[in-house]
């Protein structure tokens, strides 16, 4: 492995998860990709070891480490060659009810989601018509007696087929009735077998990347009002509250991917021999690896700093964002550079590399799209005017 910065913090961490993660190896993964399958034994392996419940206080039964420790448990498994994509959820998703949930809701679900008996993996904000302005959704929920009534449509929602639960979020007061347009919406608690039974469809979603992700239609699902997460018309709040720690794990990742990236190219480099010497000795081939290095580094440190902040609960936004920014794109950096330099090797499957180039890839769109925090900087740091 290369040598970096930082893989002296949470060593015990770091070293447990690579010996996990080292029992399900590149042939693993790239069985799973091929048949568009789900990792179920790596996940399964993940969550008995708590590696998934790590945010989760003791009390409810998790570890309750903070999200540093976290972000080292997402780095380690991409780097190793998984994709945590497959199971991020799970680690965060549980924020919006540890903060928002009342005692009852915490009891209920918290321990069953530490000890993986229930999935919270998925989030279902996007819908096909309003993309990233959200605060124009459609999807609404009526409250009937001791039910809510939901009806609509969301798009991109992930890991619906292997979770039990997914947070909801849906218009509870209509746009034209509340003071600010991110007021009037609520989040709740689908059962989601329950509701495919009843008053939900789910189609999948074919895709790029080996992701589970559905769209899905409600028509009349009937949802418990005890269900409703916090008070009914701050959802959007309560949704915004989790995006931070949600972006620095995904920074994380992208940041054990570049590692993961780095790592085989550097490799590769220093053993394909072309011209009578290894390639790696050109500088037009080091250069583009040394530039992907100083990024991924970078980026790290702004994840550490993110971190620090998240745990120390001071704000974080303005890092939190960044940090997903700079390791998303240093990763795809890093990407590049180990595609090119594998030659036509790079494309062939049994190298792993347009796996991982497919997978992080994503990261520039999904759960923020750059252009997305462009606009939270200027808007929010720079002060800029809003442009929306
Ligand atoms: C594999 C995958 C998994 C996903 N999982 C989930 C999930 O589990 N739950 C969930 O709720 N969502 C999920 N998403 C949705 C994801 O969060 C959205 O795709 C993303 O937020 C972008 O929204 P959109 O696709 O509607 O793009 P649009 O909003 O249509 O935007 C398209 C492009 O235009 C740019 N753009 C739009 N408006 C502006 C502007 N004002 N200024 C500058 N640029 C702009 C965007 O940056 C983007 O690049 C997932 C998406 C993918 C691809």
């Amino acid at each position: 492995m290369i040598p970096t910065q930082f893989d002296d913090r949470f060593p015990d961490i770091r070293d447990a998860v690579r010996a996990l993660c080292a029992e399900f190896p590149d042939e693993y993964h790239r069985k799973v990709d091929e048949a568009r399958a789900y990792p179920e034994a790596f996940v399964d392996a993940l969550t008995r070891a708590g590696w998934m419940a790590a945010l989760i206080p003791q009390e409810y039964g998790g570890s309750g480490l903070g999200l540093a420790e976290a972000s080292v448990i997402m780095e380690e498994i991409n780097r190793s060659g998984g994709n945590s994509g497959a199971c991020h959820g799970q680690m965060y998703n549980m924020g919006t009810l540890l903060r928002h949930g009342s005692n009852a809701q915490k009891e209920l679900y918290l321990p069953r989601i530490a000890s993986g008996e229930w999935r919270l993996q998925s989030m279902g904000v996007t819908e096909p018509t309003t993309g990233t302005d959200t605060t124009k959704i459609k999807t609404t929920a009526v409250k009937k007696g001791d039910r809510y009534v939901v009806n609509g449509q969301k798009v991109w929602i992930s890991r619906v087929q292997h979770s039990d639960w997914m947070i909801l979020l849906a218009r509870t007061t209509p746009l034209a009735e509340v003071k600010k347009k991110s007021d009037g919406m609520s989040i709740f608690m689908v059962d989601l077998r329950a509701a495919e039974k009843s008053g939900m469809a789910v189609r999948p979603i074919p895709n790029m990347v080996n992701h589970e992700t559905n769209e899905l239609f409600f028509e009349n699902l009937e949802i418990p009002a005890e269900n409703l997460i916090g008070q009914e018309g701050q959802g959007f709040r309560y949704i915004l509250d989790g995006l931070n720690a949600e972006r620095t794990l995904i920074a994380a990742e992208c940041i054990g991917d570049g590692y993961w990236f780095l790592d085989r190219v550097t490799k590769y480099v220093s053993e394909r021999e072309v011209f009578g010497r290894p390639i790696g000795q050109n500088q037009g081939v080091q250069f583009p690896i040394a530039d992907a290095y100083i990024e991924v580094e970078a980026a790290n440190l702004m994840r550490w700093e993110a971190c620090a902040k998240f745990d120390a609960r001071q704000p974080c936004g303005a890092q939190a964002n960044m940090a997903k920014y700079l390791a998303a794109k240093a990763s795809w950096e890093a990407a590049n550079a180990a595609i090119q330099f594998h030659g036509g090797f790079g494309f062939a499957c049994e190298y792993d590399v347009e796996r991982k180039f497919r997978e992080t890839r994503l990261y520039q769109v999904a759960p923020v799209s750059t252009n997305m925090i462009y606009s939270y900087v200027a808007e929010h740091i720079l002060g800029l005017p809003r442009s929306f």
